[in-house]
């Protein structure tokens, strides 16, 4: 998701220890901010929580002026706060082919989130832009976020609802199911279901 807070008014810029505050807190965590103003500190946080394409053109661009250690090109996962991963658009193509999936068609979004071309250029030409060249996903994946269009290989049957997950912890399946949470019989772990998401990544519980 494409960082939006510094069109809000505002004071907030402290990104880095946001940042470092998004990545430390435990799942189902408040925060209450004092004198947040317009929310441009709010949306910063919220957006850190997203993953993205890690061979982006800003990730390209810091890495060739060094102003980043790691390699937007080579396969493995970046993780840029703890537990929220960019990953190579290659490398998530090569997961989707070992579980079953073919790609079909790719989208890239966002094209133009450089500050320099948001200042000059009209929001809704650069919308209009980016639709344009959205297409051209299939050739290639530069931009933050890469939509994937995949269509199950073979016939093996469709999965009932109560077999859609395992556990990560044990691998037991299926899953028992309460108000927002499934709960492993093998291991009794609880994990959250937020707004109909599944967070796999900690246990609540
Ligand atoms: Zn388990």
């Amino acid at each position: 998701m494409e960082y939006t807070y510094h069109q809000i008014p505002g004071w907030f810029n402290y990104q880095d220890s946001y940042a470092q505050l998004a990545s430390n807190l435990p799942d189902g965590a408040t925060v209450v901010e004092i004198g947040s103003f317009m929310g441009r500190s709010t949306s910063f946080l919220a957006t850190a929580f997203w993953n993205a394409n890690k061979q982006n053109v800003k990730a390209i661009l810091r890495y060739l002026l060094r102003r980043q250690s790691w390699s937007p090109f080579s396969p493995e996962p970046i993780e840029f706060a703890e537990l929220n991963f960019d990953f190579h658009p290659s490398s998530v193509r090569k997961w989707l082919n070992e579980t079953g999936f073919d790609v079909k068609r790719q989208l890239t979004v966002s094209h133009f989130r450089i500050d320099i071309i948001k200042k000059y250029v009209p929001l809704s030409l650069l919308v209009a832009m980016d639709s344009w060249v959205q297409w051209t996903g299939d050739w290639w994946q530069l931009t933050p976020s890469v939509f994937v269009q995949c269509k199950t290989k073979g016939s093996t049957p469709a999965a009932q609802s109560d077999e859609l997950f395992r556990c990560p912890t044990c691998g037991h399946s299926p899953l028992g199911s309460e108000a927002a949470q499934l709960i492993c019989p093998g291991c009794h772990h609880h994990w959250a279901i937020r707004d109909g998401i599944y967070d796999f990544r900690e246990p609540i519980g």
